[in-house]
């Protein structure tokens, strides 16, 4: 058996068609135009490229966006003042921090500086604490992603075996939340498992849909999961170049062999990233659609 290929590209290309035309109806109706801002501090190259690439998906569907640079030194006091001025602009309704950022700022400080309301990438402990207890908040993006992605794929989550491989406050610890919700894409038995789990073989062979977050290169095997398995890969690992010096990256899964054993499969490039800035961008659509009081 060779598993269906879940295309977050493709996914998160429809999304995308129905956020531009949900935009053009905000300006069109309401006389609204979502706002994004992307503050970058330094010139790390990862971090410029994700940058680049959230504020060319914000252009693309029309929304009014800002890239702000800042330089490495930046002070923290300085860096909060800037984040205070687009809490209280009007004309902006997500704001995003790219991290990481540098040593002497701290991330926590910067992250509570954003108004909860403009909090479009869900890391605002309000935000965490809503989605905690089922409430209506900003999700946090790749989390957001996954649950789409299996929703849009038709996979069944409700009563389902879910593992989740990684603990992250960005990745693991949201997801492993959202899929027990009472809600769709969730209803789901969650494990969670890291680098002090005993047996993680054990776990992911019982698992109908296995979520990896590790940062690890094939750290989950083909003869670690069952037939019949979904699996959702978020691993980006940069594993060299090729000759034109692009990086060639993988997944945290042994794509390769697994795919012959699974049922369904996110491949990397072209799963779980595209959604991820997909989602930060209907974020960004509900602040403003919250904003003009409009849900
Ligand atoms: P992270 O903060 O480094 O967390 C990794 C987690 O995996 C930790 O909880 C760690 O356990 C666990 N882990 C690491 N090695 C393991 C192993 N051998 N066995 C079991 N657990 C292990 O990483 P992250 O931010 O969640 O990101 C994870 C991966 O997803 C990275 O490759 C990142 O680039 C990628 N990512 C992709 C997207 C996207 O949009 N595609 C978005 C976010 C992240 P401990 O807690 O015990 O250390």
């Amino acid at each position: 058996m060779s598993a269906k290929i879940i295309s977050g590209k493709e996914i998160a290309a429809q999304i995308r068609e129905e956020l531009k035309e949900e935009v053009k109806r905000l300006k069109s109706d309401h006389g609204v135009t979502p706002g994004l801002v992307t503050i970058l501090v330094g010139e790390d190259p990862a971090s410029i490229s994700y940058v680049t690439a959230k504020q060319k998906t914000a252009h693309d569907l029309g929304f009014h966006s800002i890239q702000d640079n800042q330089p490495e030194d930046i002070s923290e006091d300085d860096l909060l003042a800037l984040i205070d001025k687009y809490n209280n602009d009007d004309s902006i309704h997500g704001i995003l921090v790219q991290l990481p950022l540098p040593k002497h700022i701290d991330d926590s400080k910067v992250l509570e500086a954003i108004d909860p309301d403009k909090d479009v990438d869900g890391f605002h402990p309000v935000n965490v604490g809503r989605m905690v207890i089922g409430e209506r908040c900003f999700l946090p993006c790749t989390p957001h992603g996954i649950l789409e992605m299996l929703i849009r794929s038709g996979v069944e989550t409700s009563g389902a075996e879910v593992v989740v491989v990684g603990r992250s406050n960005i990745v693991g610890k949201p997801i492993a939340n959202l899929m027990i919700q009472k809600r769709d894409g969730g209803n789901a038995t969650v494990t969670v498992c890291h680098t002090r789990t005993k047996d993680m073989a054990f776990h992911t062979k019982r698992a109908d849909i296995l979520i990896v977050a590790a940062g690890r290169p094939k750290v989950v095997t083909a003869d670690m999961v069952k037939d019949g398995v979904v699996v959702i890969d978020v691993g980006v690992n940069r594993i060299g170049k090729t000759p034109e010096g692009k990086a060639i990256l993988c997944g945290d899964v042994d794509f390769d062999a697994i795919k012959e054993k699974a049922s369904a499969i996110t491949p990397v490039p072209g799963g779980v990233g595209p959604m991820t800035i997909t989602m930060l961008m209907k974020n960004t659509v509900q602040a403003a659609k919250q904003f003009a009081g409009l849900v």
